[in-house]
């Protein structure tokens, strides 16, 4: 085992006297060598997967699996009296992402790399990434998450670019991190970084001067954008991303033999979301920079770049002001303008153009008229774009048009996260499932053996005494394994509806109170993020806070009822919960989640829904059947005439039912006031009452009943664990090898 050997050249000691920290080191520096001697490369046409967000979670198990080796390993250092599980601890979590996007763009590396494709992702080193939360008086504060370390899995390149901005030039170094495939082959992610970045440009929290760019550029993902200074950076950052990107690109394409007439024939892009979208005036520049006319170059990246659209909330569609593009990037904007003077020229239609009259820029629009594909991310989201959000596209552009609905790596969402799970899978049907997912099918052959079934249920009793166990020791949170763990995990947002289920407790509350005891006592578990500069949201998760405390404190109550929020709520949490969970909550408003990717990890583990028809919900709830999903609520066609109509009056809810004027009324009750801040509640009791955007209280009764329906059933533990086994053996759909395999069929085409 060279695992061995390179320790002891390390450190001149054998693995048994050696720290975790230096046991860490030299599992990543083997895991480096044995994945750089599997590149892919062949192939003409590369793919490039641009993504402002990569949240890629600790990368150790993971390739260890990938390898091939985490047995082999574990099971050396057992030997020498060491644990994997705590020399994973030493790992920081790289949080290069806020949320589903980002894990996406994980997923699909690892899946591009596992089935052998040529291609690789582009992004930037934040050297904070994401802030990191922490919980002072029931309220979010955030503060920087450094994750780099000395030694780590960025690997400094020689490749360097200088990137020209309104008024001066900033060096962009490449560092890559190696992508490996399971079994196979290893691709790159390339990330980007200014060398002047200072660090000690933060100050309280995770407020810095926003305006010194050399020295800001690549400090932290999203900084706030609720002034222009930081909107302004954002435009910076995308800018150096895509620039550093196209360059690389544009070098690979001539070293590989093209002319750049043909570039398309030698790249594809793939632009997640709008972040990238600078990417496509950025290369025709560059290529006219090399001598190509304006048609042509137009012409060649509009056949070399392709779109993922994640999302029609209007505030997240990216629209910049021109003169923000005039400051930062003066170069881009004679470029963006002809553009737009092309559409304009042929189409009638202003909602098509990209320069609007207010002189915003419509980043969208870009990636629609001058990409080659359009997608969306679920069934569901792909038709509403079509025949609503983006209908006028949809008019000129039909054959632009395609669905691939999202998918996760099993490598990590079952293999690493769930080793009981996977080996009791395997006893049932063999191994042939992790390399096609598929396979799992053969798993609905046991729904009527108790046996199994019973199985099953140990399983999950024991993932979730581990979880209590981890929750216990790293956050002193306390949990009743013999509850119901009801788990709701995603980013804080007013249309995912957090809100809803506090409201659910808050009559739970009540219904104890009066005597209404469940069967069995029920923890609903939450972990989520809010932006910082978006108010409700974190009022929501003030709330959510003190409800745990009230409720947790309460004797009356707190054997039947806890309510317990995770804090900083990353990938590493996500691989704890997912697998503990009973019931998960899928209950953004109808037409809001484009898709959803915690519903497919949590399925994979046998958890159940209890969702709205939103997103992937829908093709999930298609292939379990209704017997094996909890659905309530309206439907996305009513929502969208709600809006349409402006006809939703959340006051109306309130008045016309006591259950609901009643859980409402108790955020601002004194037993809620003596624990929370009366601004933060009062302001939150407003917004639902006067405001609501979001329909809260539209479908809150029908999801109260819903919940008491899946609980019922609960009781019934063979029953559920039926539910449990078919969730499971239905998920390999959602495997992202299908979504990229998909994608590689009807847009990239690499050969
Ligand atoms: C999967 C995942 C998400 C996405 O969750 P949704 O419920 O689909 O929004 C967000 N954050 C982390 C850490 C994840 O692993």
């Amino acid at each position: 085992m060279e695992l061995t050997e390179i320790v002891k050249e390390r450190c001149n000691k054998s693995i048994k006297d050696c720290t975790n920290a230096q046991l860490y080191d030299a599992l990543l520096e083997l895991t480096q060598k044995m994945a750089s001697k599997e590149e892919s490369g062949a192939g003409k046409r590369k793919l490039y997967y641009i993504s402002a967000e990569f949240l890629i979670g600790k990368l150790l198990s993971n390739n260890l699996i990938n390898l091939g080796i985490y047995d082999d390993v574990k099971k050396l250092l057992e030997d020498n009296g060491k644990s994997l599980a705590e020399i994973e601890d030493m790992e920081p979590e790289p949080s290069l992402g806020n949320g589903g996007l980002g894990r996406l763009a994980a997923c699909f590396l690892d899946s591009i790399a596992t089935l052998g494709l040529n291609g690789d992702g582009i992004g930037l080193n934040y050297h904070y990434g994401l802030f990191r939360q922490v919980f002072e008086n029931c309220l979010q504060k955030e503060t920087p998450n450094p994750w780099m370390e000395d030694e780590s899995w960025l690997i400094k390149t020689d490749v360097v670019y200088p990137i020209q901005f309104g008024g001066f030039t900033l060096n962009s170094r490449m560092y890559d991190i190696l992508v490996t495939g399971y079994g196979s082959r290893t691709t790159r992610l390339h990330l980007f970084d200014v060398e002047t970045v200072d660090e000690s440009l933060v100050k309280e929290g995770i407020d810095f001067d926003k305006e010194d760019i050399a020295k800001n550029l690549t400090l932290f993902l999203y900084p706030d954008d609720s002034d222009d200074e930081g909107r302004l950076l954002r435009v910076y950052q995308q800018y150096f991303m895509v620039s550093s990107g196209a360059r690389l690109i544009l070098d690979e394409a001539v070293s590989r033999g093209s002319d750049l007439h043909d570039l398309y024939r030698y790249a594809t892009i793939q632009i997640n979301d709008t972040h990238p979208t600078m990417v496509i005036p950025e290369l025709i520049r560059l290529l006219m920079e090399r001598g190509i006319l304006m048609d042509e170059a137009i012409d060649i990246v509009s056949k070399t770049c392709a779109y993922t659209n994640h999302t029609i909330l209007a505030e997240a569609l990216e629209k910049w002001p021109m003169h923000y593009l005039k400051k930062a990037v003066p170069q881009l904007v004679p470029i963006i303008c002809e553009l737009n003077n092309r559409v304009v020229k042929k189409y009638r239609d202003e909602s098509v153009y990209i320069i609007d009259d207010e002189q915003r820029v419509h980043m969208a629009h870009i990636d629609i008229h001058y990409g080659y594909s359009v997608n969306g991310v679920a069934y569901l989201h792909t038709e509403i774009l079509k025949n609503s959000e983006l209908n006028h596209f949809y008019r000129i552009y039909p054959e632009k048009f395609n669905n691939k609905t999202n998918g996760i790596t099993f490598r990590r969402w079952l293999l690493h996260c769930n080793h009981r799970l996977t080996s009791l899978i395997e006893d049932l049907i063999g191994p042939g499932f992790k390399k096609d997912a598929m396979e799992l099918h053969k798993l609905a052959d046991f729904a009527e053996d108790h046996a199994v079934l019973d199985r099953l249920l140990g399983v999950k009793a024991d993932c979730k005494a581990e979880l209590k166990d981890y929750l216990k020791q790293t956050q002193n949170l306390v949990l009743n394994e013999n509850s119901i763990f009801d788990i709701q995990i995603k980013r804080l947002h007013e249309y995912k509806r957090q809100q809803m289920n506090a409201l659910y407790v808050i009559n739970k509350y009540f219904e104890i109170k009066e005597g209404k005891k469940p069967a069995t006592p029920i923890t609903v578990l939450f972990g989520a993020k809010a932006a910082p500069a978006y108010i409700i949201a974190k009022d929501i998760i003030h709330l959510i806070l003190c409800l745990q405390q009230l409720i947790n404190n309460d004797p009356e109550v707190s054997p039947y009822l806890n309510v317990v929020m995770v804090e900083n709520y990353n990938v590493t949490l996500a691989e704890k919960l997912i697998p503990a969970a009973d019931i998960h909550e899928q209950i953004s408003l109808a037409s809001k989640e484009a898709s959803g990717t915690s519903n497919m990890k949590f399925m994979l583990n046998g958890a159940v829904a209890l969702g709205t028809m939103d997103g992937a919900n829908v093709e999930i709830a298609d292939l379990v059947g209704e017997d094996n999903i909890y659905i309530f609520g309206e439907s996305s066609d009513t929502v969208i005439e709600h809006y349409k109509k402006a006809d939703y009056v959340s006051k109306n809810y309130y008045d016309s039912d006591p259950v609901i004027k009643r859980a409402v009324d108790f955020i601002i009750s004194k037993e809620l006031l003596s624990i929370g801040q009366k601004e933060n509640l009062e302001r939150l009791y407003q917004e639902l009452l006067n405001k609501d955007w979001f329909m809260t209280l539209l479908d809150l009764k029908s999801y109260i009943e819903e919940k008491e329906k899946a609980f019922r059933d609960y009781e019934n533990r063979r029953a559920w664990a039926r539910k449990m086994l078919l969730n499971i053996s239905k998920a390999g759909f959602f495997s992202s090898d299908r979504t990229i395999a998909q994608y590689n069929e009807e847009v990239w085409k690499l050969d």
